[in-house]
């Protein structure tokens, strides 16, 4: 059989597979499609890409049911840009997402969601990191997108930043089960799973199996995960195969070429990524040498589902190779990165990567011999120059054709989010020295350091930010992380200072503007932060941060219907706003509207279920409602899973006893007192309910050691002089 024979019949393959099973009556419908990427996975991290040590049984089977692609490429390091790739199938020169702040991607760029969509496929996205929040642009063509992140219980980060794979895999799997769902209609499902990415934390077993490979935790762990959903697929669709294609956004680069983690470079470390497909029209294990690309992914699962291509589209099908490994030839990948450019003033890097080479186009510009030098550490730029000089051109026609770099001037109030995962914030650079990255990693390693110890040690971020100013004055992000850190250690002074200097040197962006309301408001600047956060709100209505700036600053003031309405502004801007909801219902107690405080921490507590705060002030509102059982049941299940929260503990015992339950009650009082909560409210709740449950002695001695702790309560006082005259 030749070439092009085979080629037909791969593609037909999911129609032939269909009709060999089916009905002849019943018309064969297409397969459903299960898009995964697991964020920051290198490929040499998993078991079928020849690391002996992983733990990546999934990923591992699914490639032995389907092909693996060894040599596939991102074209960007980083999360946003390459996932809008990804799902478009144009490289950032043409959707123009450079980065993952101060871009959304543009509604003219035709989706793959879109796309199955119109087919009549049921679409939905769960995704699990902030750079890939609804605001940027990558929900269009989902009728669901469930992008919401927990707020979270370490104060040592900040809220709402992301998912762990099983809350996202829970939420996935409860719309796969969800009751009413059309099983006959076929679904598109994007699974982002956000696990790998730095800082390496994987929960138990996978922390004690990999105390010391973390970052290999983290990937097992989300490989358990990723289990769970294809075996939900495998048995309640057993007749109904679905394609399943995993892959990654880019990789990370452990230390490689001194980059800790990734975004700087373009080197393999951080753009090879694994891509394996699997499910009907696929053979099994087979493997792929062609160079794939992320922006082939979005041609091939529309080819195999028989849906018709993107327009404009750059990527082609990988349908072809898979059929014909030899005959198919490779098409280069054109990446990039313009994190240090947009955050640091640096050079940008482009490059070009084909089977066997990787060109980057820099200062000092560099060629690698993949073949001879897999981990790109000799660089024949200089030997091979009319190598290098076919790459440059290459590269400089592909970038001429790009559309130009521009930031959103009206940047995101991302910063603070994306600063928690270790991304600095980009924006416009009025005076950049455009230095080239690799000459200065030492300084971007020290300012990555040092970003990531500006909550637990500002006072050292705060010396490293200051000198490595000295040694790149111009560089914005050190300066906004300086201010930042400044004004986490209440010198809200300086921080303003620097604030301001970042918005006169034309180095500012909306973020700015919030941060410096943010330390006004702290500061007890109070009409300097309103006039920031206005200004921030003006620029960009569509998202909700400078309305809440504004909301918290109005509140700080006094001025509550202005606050009031600043807030609803945000809501309207985004309806599931964790800040707005959280001020709503601050200001609904304050004024004692506790219908309205109520249902704002109902929706807080259904987007986030984790959110002990909200839960716990749910709880309280719904005593001061009189919905003692309904308050009780909330504090019951905020205890069930926050056995040793003793705010709960102490409602839970507290809305017992008053509805007339004492002895039930008992009990979490004194898990309170264990807890912590040693307070005279605390021991005279317990004492009374002791009483009134028939244990004089135990009630006089929490109303003993009450009056220890606050002499002078005459009223327990008296009750206490009643036992002790009853027993005697
Ligand atoms: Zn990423």
């Amino acid at each position: 059989m030749g070439a092009a024979a085979l080629v037909v019949l791969v593609a037909v393959g999911v129609w032939i597979w269909h009709d060999g099973r089916r009905d002849a009556r019943q018309p064969s419908r297409p397969v459903s499609v299960v898009l995964i990427t697991i964020d920051t996975l290198r490929a040499d991290r998993l078991g079928c890409y020849g690391d002996e040590r992983a733990a990546t049984p999934v990923l591992d089977a699914l490639a032995a049911r389907g092909v693996r692609f060894p040599n596939a490429i991102a074209h960007v390091p980083l999360t946003l840009p390459s996932h809008a790739s990804i799902l478009t199938g144009v490289t950032p020169l043409v959707h123009g997402v450079r980065d993952n702040t101060g871009f959304v991607l543009g509604s003219t760029f035709p989706t793959i969601a879109e796309q199955f969509r119109i087919a009549g496929f049921d679409t939905a996205a769960f995704v699990s990191g902030f750079p890939v929040h609804r605001r940027f642009g990558l929900a269009r063509g989902f009728n669901v997108y469930d992008d919401r992140f927990p707020r979270g219980e370490d104060p040592a980060r900040l809220p709402y930043v992301e998912r762990r794979a099983d809350l996202t895999v829970a939420a996935a799997l409860a719309w796969l089960q969800r009751p009413g769902s059309d099983s006959s209609r076929p679904f598109f499902l994007w699974l982002h799973l956000f696990d790998p990415h730095a800082p390496y934390e994987p929960p138990e077993p996978y922390l004690s199996r990999f105390r010391d490979r973390p970052y290999e935790g983290e990937i097992a762990f989300a490989d358990s995960q990723i289990g769970l959903v294809l075996d939900w697929v495998q048995r309640a669709r057993p007749q109904d195969p679905v394609l399943v294609l995993a892959t990654s956004d880019h990789g990370e680069s452990l230390g490689e070429h001194g980059e800790p983690t990734h975004g700087l470079f373009v080197y393999d470390s951080t753009t090879r990524v694994p891509l394996i497909l699997a499910g009907p029209g696929v053979p099994a294990g087979r493997v792929v040498p062609t160079l794939a690309r992320g922006i082939d992914i979005a041609p091939t699962l529309l080819d195999l589902a028989h849906l018709p291509p993107l327009r404009g589209a750059e990527g082609r099908s990988l349908v072809p190779a898979i059929a014909n490994p030899e005959a198919a030839g490779d098409e280069p990948a054109y990446v990039e990165s313009l994190y240090a450019r947009l955050g640091f003033g640096w050079a940008p890097l482009y490059g070009w990567r084909e089977a066997s080479w990787l060109y980057v186009e820099a200062p000092q510009p560099e060629l690698y011999s993949v073949a001879q030098d897999a981990a790109q550490v000799r660089n024949i730029a200089a030997v091979q120059p009319a190598e290098a000089t076919r790459f440059r051109r290459a590269v400089a026609a592909a970038v001429a054709r790009g559309r130009p770099v521009e930031p959103v001037a009206p940047g995101r109030d991302v910063a603070d989010r994306l600063r928690s995962l270790g991304y600095t914030s980009g924006g416009p650079v009025a005076n950049p020295s455009l230095r080239d990255p690799k000459a200065m990693i030492e300084v971007a390693v020290r300012i990555e350091n040092a970003m990531a110890n500006e909550r637990s040690d500002a006072v050292g971020a705060i010396a490293e930010f200051r000198a490595v100013l000295k040694d790149d004055p111009a560089n914005p992000v050190a300066r906004r992380h300086l201010a930042i850190a400044l004004s986490s250690e209440r010198r809200f002074d300086e921080a303003i200072a620097e604030f301001r200097r970042l918005l006169d040197e034309g180095n500012g962006t909306r973020e700015t503007l919030i941060s410096l309301s943010d330390s006004c408001r702290l500061g007890n600047r109070l009409e300097e932060a309103l006039a920031a956060a206005r200004k921030a709100s003006e620029q960009d209505p569509t998202t909700p941060d400078g309305a809440d700036a504004m909301g918290k600053t109005l509140v700080a003031l006094g001025r509550g219907d202005e606050a009031r309405s600043a807030f609803e502004q945000a809501l309207a801007a985004q309806p599931d706003d964790p800040d707005a909801l959280t001020g709503l219902a601050d200001l609904a107690i304050e004024r004692g509207d506790f219908p309205e405080a109520r249902r704002k921490l109902e929706a807080l507590v259904s987007r986030d279920p984790g959110d002990t705060a909200a839960s716990l002030k749910l709880g309280v509102v719904l005593v001061r409602m009189n919905e003692l059982d309904q308050a009780i049941a909330r504090f019951t299940t905020v205890v069930s899973t926050r056995p040793s929260n003793a705010e709960a503990l102490t409602n839970l015992a507290g809305a017992l006893a008053k509805s007339g339950r004492p002895a039930e009650a008992v009990p979490y009082f004194e898990r309170a007192v264990e807890a912590g909560a040693v307070s005279p409210m605390v021991l005279n709740g317990l004492g009374f309910a002791r009483f009134e449950s028939g244990d004089a002695a135990g009630a006089a001695d929490a109303l003993k050691r009450s009056l220890r702790l606050k002499p002078g309560q005459p009223n327990v006082a008296a009750v206490l002089k009643q036992i002790e005259r009853r027993n005697d």
